[in-house]
Formats: C-alpha cells, sequence, structure tokens
C-alpha cells in the first residue's frame, strides 16, 4: 500500500464537538450534501458530490492536502495530493453534524 507523505500536514488531531454545516455553504445559503473538515487548519466543507464541492476548493485554494469526513461512523481520510483513502489513528474525536440540507 503506498503511503501518503503529507502526514505533517494534519494538524488537527482533535476534532470539534460539533459544527453547523460547511462553511461557505452557510454563508451563500446553498446545500451541501457530506461534510469535510480540513486537517491542517479545520475549515469545513462539503463532498464532491455536492453542487459546489467547497472541500475540494478549499484543498486546491490552500495546498493543504488531507480531509477527513465528518459523516457518522465514517473514519476515512484522503489525501488530495496523493488520491489516497487512509485511517489517521491520531485523529479522535466525534462531531456532531447536523443532517444534510439536500435530504431534508
Ligand atoms: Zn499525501
Ligand atoms: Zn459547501
Ligand atoms: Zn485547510
Amino acid at each position: 500500500m503506498p503511503d501518503c507523505t503529507h502526514l505533517d500536514h494534519v494538524l488537527i488531531t482533535e476534532l470539534p464537538e460539533e459544527v453547523p454545516g460547511c462553511a461557505e455553504c452557510l454563508a451563500t445559503g446553498d446545500k451541501w450534501l457530506h461534510l469535510r473538515i480540513c486537517l491542517e487548519c479545520g475549515h469545513v466543507g462539503c463532498c464532491d458530490d455536492s453542487p459546489n464541492r467547497h472541500a475540494s476548493a478549499h484543498a486546491a485554494a490552500t495546498s493543504h492536502p488531507i480531509i477527513r469526513s465528518l459523516e457518522p461512523g465514517e473514519r476515512w481520510s484522503w489525501c488530495f495530493v496523493d488520491e489516497l483513502a487512509m485511517i489517521i489513528p491520531e485523529v479522535e474525536g466525534t462531531t456532531r453534524i447536523p443532517p444534510s440540507p439536500m435530504l431534508s
């Protein structure tokens, strides 16, 4: 299995207790499907199945390489540079998130 070489960009090792949703979608009144958190700065954005793909946009704009899913029961992270999914055991916590506005 190939290794991600960007783990030194993981600065968020304790997930927030609760987030209100995708930062940009909340600001513009848009809807998201799933939530991802940037493990370098804590930015919360929406997944690539959401209309605005704010998590990918954040990674492209900032060169922050790794996101983690905030969906209940999901622990996977994703490196945009290596295009690699992985579990990062150092990242702890569970984040309460609101239901997707697209599904309600
Ligand atoms: Zn990587
Ligand atoms: Zn969004
Ligand atoms: Zn970031």
